[in-house]
């Protein structure tokens, strides 16, 4: 063994200690370290020759890398629409590298951790009131869930007229429908050789809406002329956490021929409280849905789920069957991942969420939807009472939309913004909604209290002053 090696296998407990000990200093400080940095690194360092051994590379690690990392885990980083991760999550993540299996794995290839992934989406299942016709696996985020549904509605689309496209590729085009898409679902379309453009865009809902209108869909599905079709529909837009209406589509169902797909990254989980439950019914007559665990989950990165329903169990291996591979035997009679989603070799993702949901149970998830929703609407009562803001979109659940007051301040939104966020207080990202520029604040972190967003809108109005907004 290589004499470093050698080393660190004796050092282990300590470099782990070390670790450990590292992460829970910054953990403790997670609430006081900033939301953005000025710092960088010159990224070309040479490599080593000879290792350094673990401690050292940590200690390296302490001094170079650890000043770029923000404070995006904690309570008042509300760019995007990101997650934190919870101490279940975290011990889940650890056991994940320590055990380190192939989460593909069935009997046959020497492991039955994929039997701990199929447990864990039983158990998403139960969280968000959903049936057991639909089977799961784990993906890295939202945008790989939606290429996996996609791609299987794809081969449900080639077979409907007669065709294979896994086997012989595309043909012709494809009939895609849909309103107000996230941007990685468009990006699937690129991925899929359907084509970025080759959809038809769908009205929204008049008024300030980004929900599909449902008259104007089924006057393009008769267009349509009995023709298939895939709709993607939405369970939580990034601008204003609008929901399609999954009534209305699920009695269009009945009637037409289609393939039924949701995004439901973030949204889903209003299903875990009962206030906001009534978002997403009638979403359990789709075909396919889309959620990421990353986001109110709060478990680390790279977690997302697909949800397709059995019934297209032979859809999803033709589209992702590893068929060189004969030595793993029939694809569904002998149960591989690999058979089912994009990669290949993978880390037990299931593992974070697994202790997630036996550590919190549904209650913990209702609290963590609920607090969020409702710092969220502590913070629109501000911009909506707050002389130099308004509100782009009512505040449905977590997310808030909003820009300066009066369209004499658009081209101060982005330079606010900046300001804002260079302060590390509090970090947020800019939109374009309904032609507006605007700013996004989204509340998902399970830390978030009603302190942070006090604090945030100090930091706000001072930010008023300094540039001299009015
Ligand atoms: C975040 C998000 C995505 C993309 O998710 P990633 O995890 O970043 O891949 C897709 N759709 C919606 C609605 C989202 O909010």
């Amino acid at each position: 063994m290589n004499p470093t090696l050698q080393q660190d296998l004796q050092d282990i407990e300590h470099i782990l200690e070390q670790v450990k000990q590292h992460g829970i200093d910054f953990l403790n400080a997670i609430d006081t370290i900033p939301t953005s940095t000025q710092n960088t690194i010159d990224t070309n360092a040479n490599l080593n020759d000879f290792g350094l051994g673990s401690l050292s590379a940590l200690e390296v690690f302490k001094q170079r890398l650890a000043p770029l990392m923000v404070s995006q885990a904690g309570p008042r980083y509300w760019g995007f629409v990101t997650g934190g991760a919870t101490p279940a999550s975290i011990a889940g993540d650890w056991l994940t590298t320590i055990y380190d299996p192939n989460a593909q794995a069935t009997k046959a290839q020497g492991g039955v951790s994929a039997l701990i992934e199929i447990e864990t989406i039983n158990k998403l299942l139960q969280l968000l009131v959903l049936p057991k016709s639909f089977l799961g696996g784990f993906v890295t985020g939202a945008t790989m869930s939606n290429f996996t549904c996609l791609a299987v509605a794809r081969q449900w689309f080639g077979k409907e007229l007669g065709h294979d496209f896994a086997k012989n590729g595309i043909t012709g085009p494809l009939n895609i429908l849909t309103a107000a898409p996230h941007s990685s679902s468009v990006k699937c379309l690129a991925m899929l050789g359907i084509g970025s453009q080759n959809f038809t865009k769908i009205k929204t809902v008049e008024g300030n809406r980004e929900a599909i209108d449902i008259a104007d869909l089924e006057q393009n599905i008769k267009n349509l002329n009995g023709q298939p079709f895939i709709l993607i529909s939405s369970a939580g837009t990034v601008n204003s956490a609008d929901f399609d209406d999954f009534i209305a589509i699920s009695k269009l169902k009945e009637k037409y021929n289609f393939w039924w797909h949701i995004d439901a990254a973030f949204g889903g989980f209003a299903a875990c409280s009962p206030k906001y439950k009534h978002l997403v019914n009638g979403w359990k007559n789709a075909d396919s849905i889309t959620i990421d665990c990353h986001k109110w989950l709060n478990v680390p990165y790279e977690s997302a789920f697909y949800l397709v329903k059995e019934q297209h169990k032979n859809l999803q291996v033709e589209t992702f069957q590893n068929s060189n591979a004969p030595y793993l035997g029939d694809p569904l009679e002998n149960f591989s991942y690999l058979n089912f989603l994009p990669e290949n070799s993978r880390r037990l993702k299931a593992l974070p969420v697994w202790f997630s949901l036996l550590a919190y149970g549904k209650q913990g998830f209702k609290d963590i939807v609920e607090n969020s929703v409702a710092r969220a609407l502590q913070f629109d009562a501000f911009i909506a009472n707050d002389e130099s803001f308004e509100l782009l979109a009512p505040t449905r659940l977590n997310n808030v939309c909003f820009t300066l007051e009066g369209d004499h301040n658009q081209e101060k939104v982005n330079s606010f913004l900046m300001h804002l966020n260079d302060k590390g207080k509090v970090f947020m990202t800019p939109t374009v909604y309904q032609n507006r520029k605007g700013i996004r604040a989204s509340f998902v972190n399970w830390r978030t209290n009603e302190l942070d967003v006090q604090l945030v809108i100090k930091v706000m109005k001072e930010s008023v002053l300094e540039l001299e907004i009015e």
